[in-house]
């Protein structure tokens, strides 16, 4: 697997214990941040997350991560403690304490601790919430100038793969699956059809145009694939539709997307090169963008 660079060296990176955390209205040491074990979160993973990124202090496409986060809450039914001015204030205060710089966001909302351990919502129960920030892992200078390995892995996810829900042990599953065999990502398909990565969205570029997957119950709406759609402004042909597993190993070019990852060409599936084996001519346009997304 490709290292993530961070932009500190190990030895001076922060300590993320030593990081501020907001928990429930109350700020303090992350490492003193404690939740009941009767926590849903903990119990059934009944909650919902967003990372987020900031480049020089600032958030990239905060208003969109909101937007996730409600859906989220609003399918899982889980009421949203905050609005959207009082999870900016949250997110201005963590940024503002870690002293700016590339950042990752970490939230989480639970449904809440409840009294006991039933499966069914228990009444008037408060949800709990969790953010704090720690250095942003971004792609290795290695990894953007060669791409990375992926392999391919049938796609043994739940129906509701659009909601940002902390059930990842799938996730977490194939990420490792993807580990051992010396890959960034696993690329999950179902029927024949690519799905997503394990934690990325996937692009091809078929003839010139680029595909991604349509959004549906398959697949996360990530947020970094929607801001490259803004690579149509640039003249490239950017359709949301599915292709094939087929289509994927025959693809000129192969691209991942997150918020961490950013944009990262694909140049080996399952041991085999993609196109020439070197990043392609769209991904260098796709990443130039994001670069200029990430510093505007
Ligand atoms: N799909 C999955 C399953 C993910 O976990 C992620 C990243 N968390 C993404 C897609 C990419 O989403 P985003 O660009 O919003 O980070």
């Amino acid at each position: 697997m490709a290292p993530l660079e961070r932009r500190v060296s190990p030895a001076l990176e922060p300590d993320v214990n030593a990081a501020l955390a907001y928990l429930n209205g109350q700020w303090l040491p992350l490492s003193e941040a404690r939740v009941s074990v009767l926590d849903r979160g903990f119990l059934f993973a009944d909650g919902a997350y967003e990372v987020l990124a900031t480049y020089d202090g600032r958030l990239l496409g905060e208003t969109e991560h909101l937007a996730r986060l409600e859906r989220s809450l609003g399918e899982l039914k889980i009421r949203n403690p905050h609005s959207r001015a009082e999870w900016q204030a949250i997110f201005a205060r963590l940024i503002r304490e870690a002293g700016g710089g590339d950042l990752a966001v970490y939230l989480q909302v639970t449904r809440g601790a409840a009294s006991g351990r039933s499966h069914a919502f228990p009444e008037n129960i408060t949800p709990t919430v969790v953010a704090y920030c720690s250095p942003l892992p971004s792609p290795s200078a290695q990894a953007r100038a060669q791409g990375v390995a992926a392999i391919t892995v049938p796609d043994p996810r739940w129906a509701r793969c659009d909601i940002k829900s902390t059930s990842l042990l799938a996730n977490v599953l194939l990420t490792q699956q993807a580990k051992e065999a010396g890959a960034n990502e696993a690329i999950l398909h179902r029927d024949g059809r690519v799905t997503e990565g394990s934690s990325s969205n996937v692009f091809i570029v078929q003839r010139g145009a680029v595909l991604t997957t349509p959004d549906s119950v398959e697949i996360l709406p990530g947020i970094t694939r929607n801001l490259l759609a803004q690579l149509r402004a640039d003249g490239i042909d950017v359709i949301a539709r599915g292709f094939s597993l087929d289509e994927l190993r025959a693809a000129d070019e192969i691209w991942i997307t997150s918020t961490t990852r950013e944009v990262l060409a694909v140049t080996t599936l399952d041991g085999k090169p993609i196109g020439n084996g070197n990043p392609g001519k769209i991904y260098a346009r796709a990443y130039q963008l994001f670069q200029g997304l990430k510093r505007r």
